[in-house]
């Protein structure tokens, strides 16, 4: 199953439509983006950061076409 990883939960959410979930592995509150894939497990942070490094090699990480277009409008934002 792939994975999705998360923001660790943020008072307010880092987006205010972010949807709220719970990390797979430790069970800690996260937040994703509402167009995340649905058939993803939940992973924070620091639990893919372990995981990561357990396995000791490269890890492919992609993000869907809408939050590439998210991020960049974040960017043009910060840039102008
Ligand atoms: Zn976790």
């Amino acid at each position: 199953m792939p994975i999705l990883i998360c923001k660790t939960l943020t008072m307010p959410l880092m987006f205010p439509d972010n949807v709220v979930g719970e990390c797979a592995e430790c069970g800690c509150a996260v937040q994703h983006r509402p167009h995340a894939p649905p058939d993803c497990a939940l992973q924070c942070m620091d639990c893919f950061a372990e995981e990561a490094a357990k396995h000791g090699k490269p890890v492919k990480v992609d993000m869907t076409d809408e939050t590439k277009r998210e991020l960049g409008a974040i960017k043009r934002k910060l840039m102008s």
